[in-house]
């Protein structure tokens, strides 16, 4: 491995609440942190329908609008992102090696790369785009039959963004219901969702443009036909690109690595508690250089 001319004081992976965060309060202290972001700017709050836990905002934003709002908050600070994926975080003394379209060092590391969606142990005849994970790829669709497998806040939360212009179905593979009661209450009420539980998915196949799903329901099977299909089954941390070395840390901070956000909150995942994640990270940075005696403009 080569190594690059340049080595950076900080690199944030991820611009998601937590990543920007951490991005602008380093940033207001003269840090200036090498962001990378493999897809969008705002990370999963992207996919969020309303936000009604976020402080500053007592009737509710859309996680469209929020992320909005963050993305002017980093225009302000003047903060460029790297659209690039980071497929490889190594350390080798004390130098971070960052993989992404080119190799990049930093003596700090900022991980914010929040979580992946699980994925079914199904798989699918023909894969196609009409399977998605998120609802931020169709969530402009309309008169569509759409099934949303799953049955947490996320599901709910899907659900009820695409219920206005659409018709849902919701399976759950079982009876328990783990999304928030306020959310499962809004979806009873709504006219275009529809609800099954005790709905096992054997196999998706695609016929033209339709998605036929063949499930087990009462020991019986089923084919239910859908124009797309969004799993919300669970996520998991997303740290593939973690040398094994690093892995093995993982969640815990040290030598100047640190966790932030959803990638280390189990079930705890809001974007309230990755934004305070992400500041805490940066003010511990800053510390440690103010200690040093290197202040500004680093
Ligand atoms: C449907 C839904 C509704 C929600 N509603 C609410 C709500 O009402 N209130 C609330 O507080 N929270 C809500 N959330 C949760 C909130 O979105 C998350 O807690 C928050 O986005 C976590 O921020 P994060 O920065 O830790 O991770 P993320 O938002 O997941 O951001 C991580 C970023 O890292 C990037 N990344 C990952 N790996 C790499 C890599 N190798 N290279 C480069 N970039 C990488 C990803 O592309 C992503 O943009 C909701 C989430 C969903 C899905």
């Amino acid at each position: 491995m080569g190594v690059e001319a340049m080595k950076h004081s900080v690199a944030i992976i991820g611009a998601g609440p937590a990543g920007i965060a951490a991005a602008i309060q380093l940033q207001r202290s003269g840090i200036t942190p090498l962001v990378f972001e493999q897809t969008r700017i705002g990370g999963l709050l992207n996919n969020a329908f309303f936000v009604e836990n976020y402080p500053g905002f007592p009737d509710g934003i859309s996680g469209h609008e929020l992320v909005a709002k963050f993305r002017k908050h980093l225009r302000k600070w003047k903060i460029s992102i790297l659209n690039e994926r980071v497929t490889n975080l190594v350390k080798k003394k004390n130098t971070f090696f960052i993989m992404a379209r080119k190799q990049y060092c930093a003596e700090k590391v900022i991980i914010a790369s929040g979580t992946a969606a699980k994925r079914p142990k199904i798989w699918f005849k023909n894969s196609h785009k009409k399977v998605v994970f998120e609802v931020y790829p169709i969530k402009n669709v309309r008169k569509k039959k759409i099934v949303i497998i799953g049955a947490g806040d996320a599901a709910y939360d899907y659900a009820l963004n695409l219920c206005r212009h659409n018709e849902i179905l919701i399976l759950n593979r079982g009876i328990k219901k783990r999304g928030l009661e306020l959310l499962i209450e809004r979806a009873k009420q709504a006219d275009n969702i529809r609800y099954i539980q005790n709905v096992r998915i054997q196999e998706i196949t695609q016929t033209g443009e339709q998605l036929i799903a063949v499930v087990s329901h009462n020991a019986k099977r089923y084919s239910i036909s859908a124009d797309y299909i969004i799993y919300a089954i669970g996520r998991q941390p997303a740290i593939d690109f973690l040398s094994a070395s690093i892995k093995r840390k993982f969640p815990r901070d040290g030598g100047n690595l640190f966790f932030v956000g959803d990638v280390k909150q189990g079930d705890l995942r809001q974007t309230s508690i990755a934004v305070g994640d992400g500041i805490k990270a940066a003010m511990r940075i800053i510390q440690v250089y103010r200690r040093n005696g290197v202040t500004e403009n680093r």
